[in-house]
């Protein structure tokens, strides 16, 4: 079980991408009854409202394509602040937002982590690598941009200063169906674990996870979990800006999160892009309430918990 209580941390970023609407999704959660269903599995759950960001700092844009870089770096401290103090109360949940709030999420429990002496490892579920840094992105939207700012890839000298970075080795993405040649090859040049769609679809999703989770568990790590709707297939979640097709089904969806659950080793939550204004009578926010459930215990069907060890 996760440390508890669940503490929901509304965090309505809107300032990683130009597309506006991801400041309606913490609410959009709420609407779709995440408390509740929490609260349902026996969690205890706490809703600590919604986050703003910091006074925006001096920082100019290094290159004039940056959307939002003052604000994003606000939002950068105020989340990184935000998830360190909530876990050492329980395990936050971060209804966001779009990814960028990722910067601050994931730089908060790694500082954690460290605190605490146990390696973080970060699970990205997404159709995109976010690898870019302030000065490679193409479209100068910074929700393209957490892993590499959270593994310490320079580029980031305005951002706050990573407390603790997270060691490339502990990243695993999964879902990847959208990497230009030029993020293929920074990400192949790291040690970071990359799972495409190719990959699952000749495999299966629970064989690269299994051999994830067995990492953190030889570690004794603790795991953060960023979750895009877009790495969920659009027929099942359209309410998000980079909607690209063959995504995760809802099955593989669901095994992916009930292995999670089984695994014990959840320390914290991003959920990510939704954009509620293309949403199909709250749809996508139901099914990422689904995710999160079965993240936290719900079963479809009841059976023993596979034996680990
Ligand atoms: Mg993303
Ligand atoms: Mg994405």
């Amino acid at each position: 079980m996760p440390p508890t209580p669940l503490i929901l941390i509304g965090a309505p970023v809107d300032s990683g991408k130009r597309r506006r609407g991801c400041m309606m999704g913490p609410d959009a959660y709420r609407t779709a009854g995440l408390a509740e269903a929490l609260t349902g599995l026996g969690h205890e759950v706490t809703d600590r409202g919604n986050l703003s960001p910091g006074a925006l700092p001096e920082a100019r844009p290094p290159r004039e394509v940056l959307h939002a870089y003052a604000e994003t770096i606000a939002w950068t401290g105020t989340l990184a602040q935000a998830a360190k103090e909530a876990a050492q109360a329980g395990t936050p949940v971060f209804l966001g937002g779009d990814h960028s709030l990722s910067l601050g999420t994931v730089a908060g429990m790694a500082a954690h982590a460290q605190a605490r002496g146990r390696p973080l490892f970060v699970l990205w579920l997404d159709a995109h690598t976010d690898y870019h840094t302030p000065m490679t992105t193409g479209s100068g939207n910074l929700h393209g941009t957490p892993l590499a700012y959270v593994t310490g890839l320079p580029g980031f000298e305005d951002f706050p200063p990573l407390e603790a970075p997270v060691p490339a080795e502990n990243v695993c993405l999964i879902g990847l169906r959208s990497v230009d040649p030029e993020e293929r090859a920074a990400i192949e040049g790291t040690e970071m674990e990359a799972v495409d769609m190719r990959e699952i679809d000749e495999h299966g999703i629970g064989k690269p996870l299994r051999r994830f989770l067995d990492r953190v568990e030889a570690a004794d790590g603790i795991l953060h979990v960023s979750l895009d709707v877009d790495f969920l297939d659009p027929a099942i979640a359209p309410a998000v800006g980079t909607t690209v097709p063959g995504g995760a089904t809802f099955r593989e969806a669901h095994l992916v999160m009930e292995m999670l659950h089984d695994s014990g080793r959840v320390c914290s939550l991003d959920l990510v892009e939704l954009n509620p204004f293309l949403d199909e009578r709250g749809k996508t926010a139901s099914v990422m309430v689904d995710m999160t459930a079965s993240l936290f215990g719900r079963r479809v069907f009841d059976r023993p918990t596979r034996s680990h060890g």
